[in-house]
């Protein structure tokens, strides 16, 4: 239900949550569907632009558990099958999809994948959150009071006051709302970016993600992608380290050109350069990053507002649903006042923002610094990135971490995985430097 308030009034529920995107929307979904009334609140309407998704391989299975419907996804125009990841530079070209046998043990990882229109998911999911009881108010929270780590009570643009038992914070990785307000701790896991993209009416090529690295060799990596949304809609992205879009910017170039000279670049994206005079482009800026707690006695962060993964990796739809469900779990166990609730606290804090934490961390180390993609190339790199995250992806899966000894075993893995990720980005460039000697030494003795 969208409720409309003319302000200045008291609204009251057992869960607030601020932010209608996905990760609020998941949240309020799994409460409702748990017997609690939950208030949503967000100030923006639906439909509303929306960036085109390459989904991971969990995405699947964690959208049908909240209640979507995946086999109509395609026909309905909310999904579209995704068979493979296309890497694209200017000397190779290559795939990028788990063999047949990481589908079998002891990897377990599911190859169905999927593309998202997400202004047309988003209707779904709003759809969903309404039949479940789910109230929106369509204001902006401006203010959150908060006393000894217990929030006590909202405000809106339009004076209204929410008070709950719980609140949730879903407003995305450019507000952060209690992230800011509460001053909570955040560790920065890559580096600034910015991001630029556009929907063109062009029917997509095939079904594969399309990865394009025009400068493999660069110091600071940027990226294109090509996203297909649907039979006649192509998604296509440029994301750039922030200091080469401030390059561009002192130049006096605005993001539509930024956006034009990067896609104009890759031959086989000319064909859409020529109509992006006439489509909207949109911007964000980002810098992956953790929140070191994201839960508290009466409030927890969920989504980009929690830990934010880059968009690289192809994990915030994953993120944000595991958010989601780990999140009402905790809040329900919390209003039944079932014991453990530290462990539990312990459990959400350990495990989903951790997984992102790792994702990170991987791809910061493997891709986008120099040190591995320089000495050993850029399939090596992407190979170690996907084979981290693969397989990070389904120990999660596996292991659904919902009790203490599951999120005890996944907060282990993860914890090996990131000395994984430091030891092989430590040894693997000197083990190059020193293959390419010996090769040079055979070869001037030979
Ligand atoms: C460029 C880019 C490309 C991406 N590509 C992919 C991809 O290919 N695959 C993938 O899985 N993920 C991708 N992601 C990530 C994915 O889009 C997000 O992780 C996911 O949408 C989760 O978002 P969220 O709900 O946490 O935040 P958001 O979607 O940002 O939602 C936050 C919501 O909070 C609302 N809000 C903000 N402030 C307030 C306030 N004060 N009061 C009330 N409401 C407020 C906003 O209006 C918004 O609706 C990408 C992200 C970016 C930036």
């Amino acid at each position: 239900m969208i409720e409309s308030t003319d302000g200045a009034e008291t609204l009251s529920a057992d869960i607030a949550v601020v932010g209608g995107g996905l990760a609020g929307l998941a949240t309020a979904i799994n409460l409702a569907d748990r017997g609690q009334s939950v208030l949503c609140l967000e100030p923006r309407t639906w439909p509303r632009p929306a960036v085109g998704e390459s989904l991971e391989f969990s995405a699947p299975r964690l959208l049908a558990t909240l209640g979507i419907d995946v086999e109509a996804g395609e026909p309905k125009g909310y999904l579209f099958p995704k068979t493979s990841v296309q890497i694209n530079s200017t000397d190779e070209s290559f795939d990028v999809w788990p063999p047949a046998w990481f589908a079998k043990p002891p990897i377990w990882c599911s190859r169905l994948a999927f593309h998202s229109d997400r202004i047309e998911l988003d209707q779904q999911i709003l759809g969903l959150a309404v039949e479940l009881g789910v109230r929106i108010l369509p204001q902006r929270v401006i203010s959150v009071e908060h006393r000894n780590d217990e929030i006590t009570g909202l405000t809106t643009d339009r004076g209204a006051r929410i008070t709950a038992k719980w609140y949730v914070d879903a407003t995305g990785h450019e507000t952060r709302l209690f992230g800011r307000t509460m001053n909570l701790d955040r560790t920065e896991l890559g580096r600034p970016g910015i991001a630029y993209w556009a929907r063109f009416d062009e029917p997509p090529l095939g079904h594969s993600t399309n990865l394009y690295m025009p400068r493999p060799d660069a110091d600071q990596l940027a990226w294109i992608w090509e996203i297909p949304l649907n039979p006649s809609q192509t998604s296509v992205g440029v994301v750039l380290p922030s200091v080469e879009a401030a390059t561009c910017r002192t130049r006096g170039e605005l993001p539509r050109d930024i956006f034009c000279h990067h896609i104009e670049a890759v031959p086989s994206l000319r064909r859409l350069a020529l109509g992006a005079a006439d489509v909207p482009i949109s911007s964000t800026a980002f810098t992956p990053y953790r929140h070191r707690r994201c839960n508290g006695p009466n409030w927890l962060l969920v989504g980009d507002a929690a830990a934010m993964v880059d968009p690289l990796t192809s994990n915030g739809v994953t993120a944000a649903l595991r958010h989601a469900d780990q999140g009402a779990r905790l809040i329900t166990e919390s209003l039944e006042r079932r014991p453990f609730r530290r462990c539990r606290a312990w459990t959400f804090d350990a495990t989903c923002p951790a997984t992102v934490a790792t994702l990170d961390e991987a791809i910061d180390a493997f891709l986008y610094r120099p040190g591995i993609r320089q000495p050993l190339g850029l399939r090596p790199a992407v190979m170690l990135y996907a084979a981290t995250g693969v397989v990070t992806n389904s120990v999660y899966a596996r292991l659904n971490p919902i009790t203490l000894p599951r999120a005890v075993a996944v907060a282990t893995f993860l914890a090996a995985c990131r000395v994984w990720i430091r030891a092989a980005s430590a040894a693997l460039p000197h083990l190059a430097t020193f293959r390419r000697r010996r090769i040079g030494r055979r070869r001037v003795g030979g």
